[in-house]
């Protein structure tokens, strides 16, 4: 067996759709669990659609999730250049092969003669098709004599090259997930292999770089399982037949109610992520947020993506990358469509903050804590992020939800004061507040313990004490054990938030009264 050998062959056309990322994740699995080399290469010879930035977008995406390429642009290896733009030489090299071979030709009909062909078709019911039927009607090397072929071609107006694709052919193709596909040549067209501007289209490029880059497995996404057709022609055509990788189409990923494929626009559509890092494009339409801005960690969403048209036959669903790269295997993808299911998203990354320790949290959200103005100590960080991270689904969330630890309360639960307090119980309460000034070490145990006991003595119960302490700290009924926040809080800003909630309890039931 040859070595595994995979690339990620993404055009810089814009941001990378999450589509994208699942195809990286899934070479540099299969690479990693066989001991192969992960591949970046850029196709990006089509000028037209070229975005400046999408080069630079697509490898921070791919370091944020943590797939480093073993070879490609800025990462070194034997098989470069890796940018399809500095390769322009060879292809045009390969063109001429084809031709040298009989297996391609030069066209030189015009952009209006084209248009001709296809209105005429149209006219028909018909779609034009430049191959088989058609080709010996059009000006091409097929059809024009060898001097006035060899005059056009030294001539100003230029030619592309097109394949010649055999008659009454069948193209099978094993691929790994798909099983068994079959074409019939009658049916394709003679592709153009090298464009008027000597630009090589997408098509050869490929074709002649997998082939010197020693690709062995191609999986890439199912919407490129009709040009394999041609492309299996071309590694004939170029003596190439036994030496073919092997192919694996990836399902189509689904909108999130299962219907249709997912689109770009469905992210703006639902509020939804549906690219890895946000980006900015040239008007509103085209910028997007990205899963990294919404809050998530990146091992969520590689083990989110893993399992959208993979799975491991168990019932494990939390996977690690190093994980991931021992369970992987390509037989195990299947041929359905995966549902791109949002809900399940935000579960994995519930789960890694949750599996997350408070230091590592409080590194995460030490940039957020900065940008918030909010001052406090990695200590305190460490100890907020371990109270929130059970109620987070995001990092974001802590400075949300739990912005009471950093901030005075902004509002208290109204519906609780009314049922819960009552403005007799003033002094008692003033009597706790003067116990906990007492309290030393400011622990929660300790705190606890002297809460219990202002209980016993005043005959109260933990109903009519704990909520109001919960609200005086925090305004809301939801977030963790009073006593830890207490703790967290510290006494001085214990003491301020239980007077300042006291007398705001009495004033609220004086305007109910
Ligand atoms: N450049 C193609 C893309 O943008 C590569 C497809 C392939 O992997 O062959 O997806």
């Amino acid at each position: 067996m040859n070595p595994v050998r995979v690339r990620f062959a993404p055009s810089p056309t814009g941001a990378l759709h999450i589509g994208g990322v699942r195809t990286a994740l899934y070479n540099y699995l299969l690479a990693r669990k066989t001991g192969g080399t992960f591949i970046l290469r850029i196709e990006d010879t089509d000028q037209t659609r070229y975005v400046p930035g999408a080069e630079k977008y697509i490898v921070e995406a791919l370091e944020w999730c943590g797939l480093r390429p073993d070879e490609g642009p800025g990462f070194g290896g034997e098989f470069g250049p890796y940018r399809q733009s500095e390769r322009k030489a060879l292809y045009a090299k390969y063109a001429q092969v084809l031709i040298d071979r009989g297996e391609a030709y030069y066209a030189f009909d015009s952009a209006e003669d084209l248009q001709a062909a296809r209105d005429q078709a149209e006219a028909k019911g018909e779609t034009f098709k430049y191959g088989l039927e058609t080709r010996m009607q059009m000006t091409n090397s097929l059809t024009l004599s060898a001097e006035e072929t060899a005059t056009r071609l030294a001539g100003e107006a230029g030619y592309t090259i097109r394949l010649k694709v055999p008659a009454d052919e069948e193209v099978v193709i094993n691929d790994l997930i798909r099983g068994e596909v079959t074409f019939k040549t009658n049916e394709l067209d003679d592709k153009i292999m090298l464009k008027s501007d000597g630009m090589p289209t997408y098509h050869l490029a490929n074709i002649v770089d997998d082939h010197l880059m020693e690709i062995s497995h191609v999986i890439r996404g199912e919407e490129w399982l009709p040009s394999t057709a041609h492309h299996v022609l071309l590694y004939r055509a170029l003596g190439w037949g036994d030496e073919m990788p092997t192919f694996a189409h990836l399902p189509l990923i689904l909108k999130p109610t299962g219907k249709g494929k997912l689109s770009k626009r469905d992210g703006s559509r639902l509020g939804i992520p549906v690219f890895p890092l946000a980006w900015e494009g040239e008007t509103p339409e085209d910028s997007f947020t990205g899963f990294r801005e919404f809050g998530f960690l990146p091992e969520a969403v590689i083990n989110f993506l893993a399992f959208l048209g993979w799975n491991p036959g168990t019932e494990q669903e939390m996977f690690s990358l190093d994980e991931l790269c021992e369970a992987f295997s390509l037989e195990r993808i299947g041929r359905s469509g995966a549902r791109f299911d949002f809900q399940k998203a935000q579960w994995f990354n519930q789960q890694y903050i949750i599996a997350k320790s408070g230091t590592e949290l409080a590194e995460m959200l030490r940039p957020l804590v900065t940008e918030k103005g909010y001052e406090v100590s990695d200590e305190f960080l460490s100890t907020a992020s371990d109270l929130l991270k059970e109620r987070v689904t995001f990092l974001s969330e802590f400075l949300e939800t739990g912005y009471y630890l950093f901030e005075p309360v902004r509002s208290y639960d109204e519906k609780t004061i009314r049922k819960r307090w009552k403005p007799e119980r003033t002094a008692a309460f003033n009597d706790l507040r003067q116990r906990l000034l007492n309290t030393t070490p400011y622990t929660a145990t300790a705190i606890e313990a002297t809460t219990k006991a202002f209980m016993a003595d005043k005959e109260l119960k933990f109903g009519d004490v704990l909520p109001i302490l919960r609200i005086a700290l925090s305004g809301t009924m939801k977030g963790p054990s009073v006593f830890d926040l207490m703790a967290l809080l510290g006494q001085t800003t214990v003491e301020e938030r239980l007077q300042t909630g006291i007398a705001s309890f009495n004033k609220l039931h004086e305007e109910l009264a």
